[in-house]
């Protein structure tokens, strides 16, 4: 049986508890391919748990994760990459000796499959093309001419951007980006912004991120959590106007208007 709608990853009845907690608990959402989908709650909804189901960092309790109707729910997180999933985190994790060209050099040749190991042998030609992969991505984000810095001396502002370009050198069809944002100053998310506006269709992005003028600005479907659950996902005017929405955040976070 065939799924006629577009949807790229859908997550069923997915559970996450740490003990008796529930971070996450049975939450169903789906994600449109090609849409820049936002999730946004309160500080603790379980925004970066439900990520980490998703990028397989975190082994779902219970429920089922779908990409393209596969189900990935217990596949490691190099397979699901492999498949077309890549994430920046809430914690960086750069290779922060290694200079900024590297390190999207690394993710590029992972891709391509043109082994990266110690001391292993990387086919010339394979390099050749990552590495002007590696310079086109970092012209996009933002960052010619910071190719031979190491990643450590760069701004945090800086290391976000890296760390999108990064997660683009693996060739993503789903993009997670955990408050890419985070540290930046108006001027770094105003272009982080339009990069993420930019980025190609097949390119879905699911974006967790505590500014919501970003959100709105960005997003053409949004989800709310709350305390572990899914409140709605509907459009960016359909969830600024839900009462729910509003009694959820109203007095629980500092978001602003
Ligand atoms: P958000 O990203 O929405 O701010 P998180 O997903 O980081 O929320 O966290 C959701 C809840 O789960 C928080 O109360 C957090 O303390 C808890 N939590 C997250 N990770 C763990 C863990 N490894 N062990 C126990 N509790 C955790
Ligand atoms: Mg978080």
């Amino acid at each position: 049986m065939t799924d006629p709608a577009p949807d790229l990853l859908r997550l069923r009845g997915v559970s996450k508890h740490f003990g008796s907690f529930r971070a996450v608990d049975d939450v169903g959402f789906t994600v449109r391919a090609g849409a820049r989908h936002a999730v946004i709650g309160p500080n603790g909804a379980g925004k970066s748990t439900l990520f980490g189901l998703v990028s397989g960092t975190l082994a779902a309790t219970a429920g089922s994760l779908l990409l393209d109707g596969r189900d990935v729910t217990r596949l490691p997180v190099h397979r699901r990459v492999g498949l077309g999933i890549a994430a920046t985190f809430q914690h960086s994790s750069l290779f922060l000796p290694e200079t900024v060209l590297e390190n999207v050099l690394l993710a590029a040749l992972r891709r391509a499959g043109a082994g990266t190991g110690p001391g292993g042998r990387r086919k010339a030609g394979a390099r050749a093309a990552a590495t002007a992969r590696a310079r086109a991505l970092l012209e996009r984000v933002g960052l010619p001419g910071r190719h031979d810095v190491p990643a450590a001396e760069l701004s945090h502002g800086e290391r976000r951007q890296l760390e999108v370009a990064v997660a683009l050198a693996t060739e993503p069809r789903l993009l997670l980006l955990d408050e890419p944002a985070a540290g930046m100053s108006p001027a770094e998310t105003e272009r982080l912004t339009r990069l993420i506006a930019a980025l190609p269709d097949e390119v879905t992005v699911l974006l967790i991120e505590h500014d919501l003028d970003m959100v709105f600005e960005l997003a053409d479907t949004v989800t709310v959590m709350h305390l572990g659950n899914h409140l709605t996902t509907g459009s960016p005017d359909e969830v600024r106007a839900s009462a729910e929405v509003q009694s959820a955040y109203l007095g629980t976070t500092e978001v602003s208007t």
